[in-house]
């Protein structure tokens, strides 16, 4: 993309892929993760210097090492998510220290469906709140990427969810991931229907990847000394707010959390990911490819993506 806006800005061209330079490895994608993100990126809500490609996430092989890198080698099969952003693509350069080997039993379209928005779901259940069996949680997109794995990796945790969907189709594929209770948002008042099904106390964590629209409305959704996690603007930026919102709501806590912090020192991300494989491995969490695409028609996966009419994972399919 030479210039941000809508579907339209992002062109599929050639450019020369050099050898990689220190630090790096050239991955050969075999399949690459579509996510919100990267909406944020074309848009330009997110600002990166043009042009510049889109796409965080990919699996593939290790086509050449560059120097000083020593985890990988030519051959392996890998995965990643983060920046700098340049997945969609058939070959890239990558920061080798974003690199995961692949056990033998993920698949590469697995992993591309799941490195950025499983790990997301891992660090927000395990690390952002300390969430023991029993409680209680809102989830909002609960039949989305990451909706659809935190539905399943809460049950496997003891935890309840509830998610909000936007039609009665991604209700039953919630409750079908293992979401506690669904509510149509588009049909229901979601803060009232929380305050129903806690029994009037609210739930102890928030998790809204939604933003503008959901923002206040999660807020009061939570139990005194509950914790807002406001991880997406979906709907567009949160809006300034004063502190006080949160001292007159029962002194809540909130937390403005990305993957690229939780997954910045070596072993965090080795960790992050191993537990990802291991409940994917295990069956435990299912990985839920429900849109693929070639990746010249990205535009496409971008098209469907802000309209509301995905549910689960998308991914580009270079050839
Ligand atoms: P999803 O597959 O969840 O797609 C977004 C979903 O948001 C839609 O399907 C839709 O579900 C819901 N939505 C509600 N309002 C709108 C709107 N106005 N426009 C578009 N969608 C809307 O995407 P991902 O799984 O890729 O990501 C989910 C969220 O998590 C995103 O906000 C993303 O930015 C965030 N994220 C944050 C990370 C972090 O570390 N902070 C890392 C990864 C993702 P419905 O119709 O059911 O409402």
């Amino acid at each position: 993309m030479s210039r941000t806006g809508g579907p339209e800005v992002m062109e599929y061209v050639d450019v020369e892929v050099g050898a990689p330079g220190p630090g790096e490895a050239t991955v050969k994608h075999e399949a690459i993760g579509v996510n919100f993100i990267d909406v944020y990126f074309r848009t330009g809500l997110y600002p990166q210097p043009l042009p510049n490609g889109l796409g965080m996430e990919g699996a593939g092989t290790v086509e050449a090492v560059g120097e000083g890198v020593t985890h990988v080698q030519v051959g392996d099969r890998v995965a990643y998510a983060g920046r700098p952003n340049g997945a969609y693509a058939q070959v890239r350069n990558v920061p080798a220290s974003l690199l995961v080997v692949l056990p033998t039993q993920i698949a590469f379209d697995t992993a591309a469906a799941m490195m950025l928005q499983g790990m997301t779901a891992q660090y927000l259940l395990h690390r952002t709140a300390h969430l023991k069996p029993g409680d209680t949680v809102l989830w909002h997109a609960a039949a989305g990427g990451v909706g659809l794995i935190a539905c399943q990796w809460a049950k496997v945790m003891g935890v309840n969810l509830i998610g909000t969907v936007g039609s009665d189709e991604k209700a039953a594929l919630a409750i079908e991931h293992g979401a506690a209770h669904v509510i149509n948002y588009r049909r229901e008042n979601f803060t009232e229907k929380v305050k129903e099904l806690t029994g009037g106390e609210g739930v102890s964590v928030v998790y809204d990847s939604i933003g503008q629209d959901t923002f206040y409305g999660s807020l009061d959704c939570l139990a005194p000394l509950g914790l807002m996690v406001s991880f997406g603007n979906a709907s567009g930026p949160v809006p300034a707010f004063a502190p006080s919102e949160l001292q007159s709501r029962g002194s809540l806590f909130l937390t403005r959390p990305t993957m690229m912090h939780y997954t910045a020192k070596r072993e965090d991300l080795e960790a992050t990911a191993r537990s990802l494989f291991g409940v994917v491995a295990s069956g435990e969490v299912k990985i839920a490819i429900n849109q693929r695409y070639h990746l010249p028609d990205a535009a496409q996966a971008h098209i469907d993506l802000e309209s509301r009419n995905t549910t689960g994972s998308s991914i580009l399919v270079p050839r």
